[in-house]
């Protein structure tokens, strides 16, 4: 027999799959979605559907956006690029609320253990939107060994076109992720930034 009643056990394995949460914090989950009111759960079930239907790539920059184009798109200063490896990493920039240029997510950075090469990423795209002209392409991949390998193949594409490509300056301990840096760590990061 199985510890769980079946539809509490379904739903401990659905909380399961979510990143962080063991068995323990998915039973904690479960029994207090059991004990919510109807409607606090249905707007919860809403919420999970909607951003799933809702949530969509900008097709301009390659980050979450609702419209065809994001925001930040639309409505910020197109001559300045930042290139991230993630959505994630637009979160971290943005929460400073210095950057006033424009994002292009690559979703991966160049990795040939993973076997992800370049055509695996956004690289192309980026290329495309060079066309138009562009002062600066910050690169803002992690200071880890694939996130500079990205960095330095990417500014080898770019440079050729005559656009000024830059890299983070470091002070972001080397091997770790952007989205973790402290946020005077980030601004002093990207206000040093060095030529490539
Ligand atoms: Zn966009």
């Amino acid at each position: 027999m199985e510890v769980f009643i079946e539809p509490i056990g379904r739903l401990i394995n659905e909380f399961s799959k979510l990143p962080g949460v063991g068995k323990k914090t998915a039973q904690r989950y479960a029994y207090r979605i059991v004990q919510m009111p109807e409607e606090e759960v249905a707007a919860f079930a809403d919420a999970l559907l909607g951003a799933k239907r809702r949530v969509k790539y900008c097709k301009v920059c390659g980050n979450y956006s609702v419209s065809e184009v994001c925001d930040i798109c639309r409505l910020r200063d197109k001559s300045v690029i930042c290139v991230v490896k993630e959505p994630k990493d637009v979160v971290a920039f943005e929460k400073l609320h210095e950057y006033k240029g424009v994002y292009h997510v690559l979703h991966g950075v160049i990795s040939p253990m993973d076997g992800v090469g370049p055509n695996d990423i956004r690289i192309k795209e980026l290329l495309a939107r060079l066309q138009e002209p562009v002062k600066e392409v910050i690169m803002a991949t992690n200071p880890d060994v694939e996130g500079e390998a990205t960095a330095m193949y990417i500014a080898k594409l770019v440079k050729p076109l005559g656009v000024k490509v830059t890299r983070l300056a470091h002070g972001i301990p080397i091997g770790s992720e952007l989205e973790y840096a402290d946020e005077v760590t980030l601004s002093r990061a990207l206000s040093e930034r060095k030529e490539l």
